[in-house]
């Protein structure tokens, strides 16, 4: 529990660090973006300097896509939640996923439980599923197989506790797991910190598992993972779930009092 406790409290501190630095750091992206395309303007559309504009735009444009990734980790990100089935979410980025695992991995949905609500911003739960099936991918370049699995869980105080986690109660689990490669001990401490790779820096930023960690506990929920050498790895997500009634409430609401003068 002490490890998993200084655990947390070394993600809280990278996190707060790398919030701040990504949330100034976008202001001055816009000032670049912003004044780019000022000067593009003003220049004559045939100007062959254009290019040079050009060149410094797209550049602008992956340093954005990484403050997204780092301000998703440090949970400093909008979120749109609404009540969402999770197996309907799975089950709609799937062809996406099949696509970008390849042929010669295997998806396997196991949806199990039914009305497995929870409170979420599905474009988020949707990232997560990207990104957990993006290294999958890369941890079995001979292939293999990807599972996804659903169920309802009730976790109890005494689980919660030992974990580390939040509240005792009903909750979502998302099993991904692969046939992969796994990863030793070390790797496996790391994994969630930004910019911690172990892939060659054309194919990996090390802000995967971040954005992924970012967003579950943005959802108030938890994850972990479970790996070895040669044996492949499985991440546990829990997202608590929505009440029914509250589902209820919020699919059909009470008719307004009719009459009576
Ligand atoms: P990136 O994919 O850019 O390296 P991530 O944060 O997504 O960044 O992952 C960090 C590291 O965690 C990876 O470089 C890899 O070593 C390890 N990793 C993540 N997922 C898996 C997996 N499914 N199997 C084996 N190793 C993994």
């Amino acid at each position: 529990l002490e490890e998993q406790l200084r655990q947390s409290q070394k993600m809280e501190a990278i996190g707060q660090l790398a919030g701040g630095v990504a949330h100034d750091f976008n202001n001055i992206l816009t000032a670049i973006i912003g004044f780019g395309n000022l000067a593009k303007m003003k220049m004559k559309p045939d100007d062959p300097q254009q290019v040079l504009i050009d060149h410094i735009l797209a550049s602008s444009d992956r340093a954005a896509h990484l403050t997204h990734s780092l301000l998703a980790f440090s949970r400093k990100q909008v979120l749109l939640p609404k009540p969402v089935d999770l197996n309907a979410i799975v089950q709609n980025v799937g062809k996406l996923l099949s696509r970008l695992i390849g042929e010669d991995i295997e998806l396997i949905p196991r949806l199990t439980g039914q009305g497995l609500i929870v409170m979420a911003d599905e474009g988020q739960i949707e990232q997560v599923l990207m990104n957990l099936a993006t290294n999958a991918r890369d941890a079995m370049p001979g292939g293999g197989s990807l599972t996804i699995a659903t169920e309802a869980k009730e976790l109890g105080a005494d689980f919660m506790s030992s974990h580390g986690y939040g509240k005792a109660g009903k909750y979502a689990l998302m099993t991904v797991s692969d046939t992969g490669r796994g990863m030793d001990a070390k790797t496996r401490e790391r994994i969630f910190e930004p910019f911690f790779t172990t892939k060659a820096p054309e194919k990996g930023t090390g802000l995967g598992l971040s954005m992924v960690y970012g967003i579950i506990k943005q959802h108030e929920g938890f994850i972990n993972v479970y790996s070895e050498p040669g044996k492949g790895t499985t991440f546990r997500i829990y997202l608590p779930m929505v009440a029914k009634a509250t589902t209820e409430a919020r699919a059909e609401p009470e008719p307004l009092p009719r009459g009576g003068h």
